[in-house]
């Protein structure tokens, strides 16, 4: 069982994924309240260890008062990157934790770091595809990358990792750009 917790602003705005020690200060200070709980009870009364269960572990809260904060950078890194490409190899398709970064034009053909020149790649694809060029590899791209023009407060990984929750879904915008969002649609 996860114990993190999605927090949102008071206009429902996904701000961040805490833990519960965080999750039960908030509370405690009366600075937000619980939306959903784990509905895991067995749980909670494995805490207690008595009858009168304690209320399930929070899964979401909202803020009673509203942070503005302005729209956040998507950073570009090896993370959010394999976060866009779902830990999927663009080349063919399988899913690992075991991936690299290609640069779909090479470094040495002056391919750069951007949004559309990387993608996720497994070792074995890499190696096939080395430096050539795309055209010259006999290889295809299973979509174009891009930016991902939704930047979400909390980071891409948390996001797509979160769109994995039935209940926090419901407070995460979809988004198609990016990996969250194809599980959003498979699921749904
Ligand atoms: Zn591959």
């Amino acid at each position: 069982m996860s114990h993190e917790v999605l927090v949102l602003n008071s206009d429902y705005e996904p701000l961040n994924v805490c833990n519960l020690r965080r999750a039960v200060v908030l509370l405690y200070l009366g600075k937000a309240d619980v939306l959903h709980t784990h509905d895991d009870e067995a749980e909670a009364h494995l805490l207690t260890g008595e009858g009168d269960a304690l209320p399930s572990a929070p899964s979401v809260l909202r803020l009673r008062y509203h942070v503005k904060r302005p729209l956040p950078d998507l950073k570009l890194s090896r993370r959010s990157i394999f976060a866009r490409d779902n830990n999927t190899c663009q080349y063919c398709g399988v899913q690992t934790r075991d991936l690299t970064i290609d640069h779909i034009v090479p470094k040495r053909a002056g391919g750069g770091m951007q949004w559309d020149n990387l993608v996720a790649c497994c070792r074995r694809c890499n190696m096939r595809k080395g430096d050539k060029m795309l055209h010259n590899s006999g290889m295809k791209l299973s979509r174009p990358p891009k930016r991902p023009r939704y930047v979400p407060y909390i980071s891409l990984t948390k996001y797509i990792n979160g769109t994995k929750n039935e209940v926090w879904r419901d407070y995460l915008p979809v988004f198609h750009d990016v990996g969250g969002a194809d599980n959003y649609a498979a699921t749904a």
